[in-house]
C-alpha cells in the first residue's frame, strides 16, 4: 500500500473522477495554493456525448478521450493518479484507490467527488449480456463491432428470416442518446454501407427506437414531436409505450401499453435507458446521513457539500439537488463551484451559500443536418439547430488536435458518405462477456496470481497453445 501524499505542506485537495465535474474542478484550481491529487479509474477524460459517433464509425476513441495526464501536464499543482476509488473515509479524511493490486491512500483536507453514473437496467442486469449500454470507450467499441458485424453476418446468411433478424437494430430509450444512436445507425445503413455488400441490401435495415414513455425526447416538449417526425422521415420505427420485459440473443420482448407482450427478432440491441449513480454516493450517504435516491444519487446541500462535512463536495451525475438534470453543464458548473468554494475557504473568504445552475440549453442531433435545440425560450429544429450542435460540441472537445481531426472526420461522414473508423476487433466485441465469464479467475490473474483458463492452470498469465 502506498500513501498518496506524505509531505504536503499546502492544503491537499483530492478529486475523484476525470469526467466533466472532476476535470473542470481541477482546471479551476490551476492557480490555487493547493496540492491536488486527481484519482480516476480511467487514464482519459471521456466526452460521453459523442460516444455514439465512436460506436457508428464516425470518430475514433482518441478524439473523444484525450489523456487526462496530458491535459493537465502544465498544471504544476496537480498529480494524476490511476485507480478505482473503493473507499472514502469521511472521519479519517482519506480516499483509498486500487489498480492491479496496488492500493494507495490519499489524505485530503478538501475532497471533490465527481464519479458520475453508470448504466441502469432497472433491476434487470442480465439484459446487459445482449443489450450493451453506452457509457465507456469499451462500450462504444463493442457496439461498433456488433453493429458492423451484424451486416457482415447478414451477408453470409441464407435464410431470409435470419437476414431480417441480423438487419434489425433495436435502440432502447428515446432520450438524446437513443435518438442520436438510432439516427446514426439508419444513416450508416442507408448512406454509407449501401454499396458495400453484394448479397444483402444494407439500406433495408430496420432501425427501431423504443421507449416506455409516450414521447420522444420528453424534456424537449414540442421539439420532441418534431424529432419524432424527422426520425420517421429517415425510416426509423418509433415505438412508444413499449416496456422491455426481456432481452436474449434472439431479440427483445416488449409489453405494450395495452398489456400485450410481443417479441422483436433483432441481433443488435442497444441500451440507452436509465442511469445509476456511482456506488460511492451510497457510501458517502451512509457516513454522512445524506439521503440517497433509487438511482443512487446523493442529496447534497445547496452548496454541494455533505451535511456536517463542509470539506466534502459532490458534483455532477452523482447528486440529487433541485431536480437538476444529469448533463455535462451541471457537472462542469458544479465542479467549478466546488473549486471556487475551496479557494475562498482557504483564503478565509465566505463561500457562496448556494449553487445556481445556469441552463445553457439542450440539444440532440437526429441525422446529418438535422437536430433540435432549446436555449431558453428559443426552440430550433433542422439545419440551424444542427449547426448550433456542431459548434457547441466542437467547443467542448478537449484539445486542439482532437478538434481538427474531429472536423475532418465529420466532413468525411456528413459532407461525404464515409465512416473513417470502421475497424473493430474480436476482443472489442467479445472481451466484456469473456471477462465476466472468467470472473474471479481473471481478477486474480490481473494481480499476478493464479489464472485458470478452461481446465488449465496458467501460472504465467499467458494463454497456452
Ligand atoms: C452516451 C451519453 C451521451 C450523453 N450526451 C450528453 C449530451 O449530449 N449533453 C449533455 O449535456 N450531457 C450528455 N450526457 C451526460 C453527461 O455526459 C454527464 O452528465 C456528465 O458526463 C457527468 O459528468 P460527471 O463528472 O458527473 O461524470 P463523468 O463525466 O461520468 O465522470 C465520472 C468520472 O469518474 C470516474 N470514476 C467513476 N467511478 C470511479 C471510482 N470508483 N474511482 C475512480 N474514478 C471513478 C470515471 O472514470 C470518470 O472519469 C451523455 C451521457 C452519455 C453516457
Amino acid at each position: 500500500m502506498t500513501t498518496g501524499q506524505t509531505t504536503a505542506t499546502r492544503p491537499r485537495v483530492v478529486i475523484v473522477g476525470s469526467g466533466f465535474g472532476g476535470l473542470f474542478a481541477a482546471q479551476r484550481l490551476r492557480k490555487a495554493p493547493v496540492d491536488i491529487t486527481l484519482v480516476a479509474k480511467t487514464t482519459h477524460h471521456l466526452f460521453q456525448p459523442l460516444l455514439y459517433q465512436v460506436a457508428t464509425g464516425i470518430l475514433s476513441q482518441g478524439e473523444i478521450a484525450p489523456a487526462t495526464r496530458e491535459i493537465l501536464n502544465s498544471q504544476k499543482n496537480t498529480r494524476v493518479v490511476l485507480g478505482e476509488v473503493t473507499d472514502i473515509d469521511l472521519a479519517a479524511r482519506t480516499v483509498t484507490s486500487t489498480v492491479l493490486g496496488r492500493t494507495a491512500v490519499h489524505p485530503y483536507d478538501e475532497l471533490i467527488v465527481a464519479a458520475g453514473a453508470g448504466q441502469s437496467y432497472f433491476g434487470n442486469d442480465h439484459f446487459a449480456e445482449h443489450a450493451p449500454g453506452m457509457k465507456s470507450i469499451d462500450d462504444a467499441l463493442e457496439l461498433r463491432g456488433r453493429i458492423f458485424g451484424a451486416f457482415e453476418l447478414a451477408e453470409l446468411a441464407t435464410d431470409p428470416a435470419e437476414i431480417d433478424r441480423l438487419l434489425t437494430f433495436v435502440v432502447v430509450g428515446a432520450g438524446p442518446t437513443g435518438v442520436e444512436m438510432a439516427g446514426q445507425i439508419a444513416e450508416l445503413a442507408r448512406r454509407t454501407l449501401h454499396r458495400d455488400f453484394t448479397r444483402i441490401d444494407p439500406s433495408s435495415a430496420r432501425v427501431i427506437l423504443l421507449d416506455a414513455a409516450d414521447q420522444v425526447l420528453p424534456p424537449f416538449g414540442d421539439l420532441g414531436k418534431k424529432a419524432h417526425t424527422r426520425l420517421n422521415e429517415i425510416g426509423i420505427e418509433v415505438q412508444l409505450g413499449a416496456m422491455v420485459t426481456d432481452v436474449d440473443a434472439e431479440g427483445i420482448v416488449v409489453k405494450d401499453a395495452d398489456g400485450q407482450e410481443r417479441r422483436i427478432r433483432a441481433a443488435t440491441k442497444i441500451w440507452a435507458a436509465g442511469v445509476q449513480a456511482s456506488p460511492l454516493g451510497r457510501q458517502l450517504g451512509e457516513q454522512s446521513g445524506a439521503a440517497v435516491d433509487r438511482a443512487g444519487r446523493i442529496t447534497v446541500q445547496s452548496d454541494l457539500t455533505l451535511p456536517g462535512h463542509p470539506e466534502v463536495h459532490v458534483v455532477g451525475d452523482m447528486i440529487s439537488l433541485n431536480r437538476l438534470p444529469g448533463v455535462a453543464q451541471v457537472a462542469i458548473q458544479g465542479g467549478r463551484f466546488a473549486a471556487d468554494a475551496i479557494t475562498a475557504r482557504l483564503a478565509g473568504r465566505p463561500t457562496a451559500p448556494e449553487f445556481h445552475y445556469h441552463d445553457k440549453g439542450s440539444m440532440a442531433t437526429i441525422s446529418r443536418f438535422s437536430a433540435v435545440a432549446q436555449v431558453g425560450k428559443l426552440k430550433l429544429s433542422g439545419f440551424l439547430a444542427w449547426m448550433m450542435w456542431l459548434v457547441v460540441h466542437l467547443a467542448y472537445i478537449v484539445g486542439f488536435r482532437s478538434r481538427v481531426t474531429t472536423v475532418l472526420h465529420w466532413m468525411v461522414s456528413f459532407l461525404g458518405r464515409g465512416r473513417s473508423e470502421r475497424a473493430a476487433t474480436q476482443q472489442q466485441v467479445y472481451g466484456r462477456l469473456a471477462l465476466e465469464e472468467l470472473g474471479p479467475d481473471f481478477e486474480a490473474s490481473k494481480t499476478g496470481g493464479r489464472r485458470r483458463i478452461g481446465d488449465r492452470v496458467d501460472m504465467t498469465g499467458r494463454r497456452s497453445a
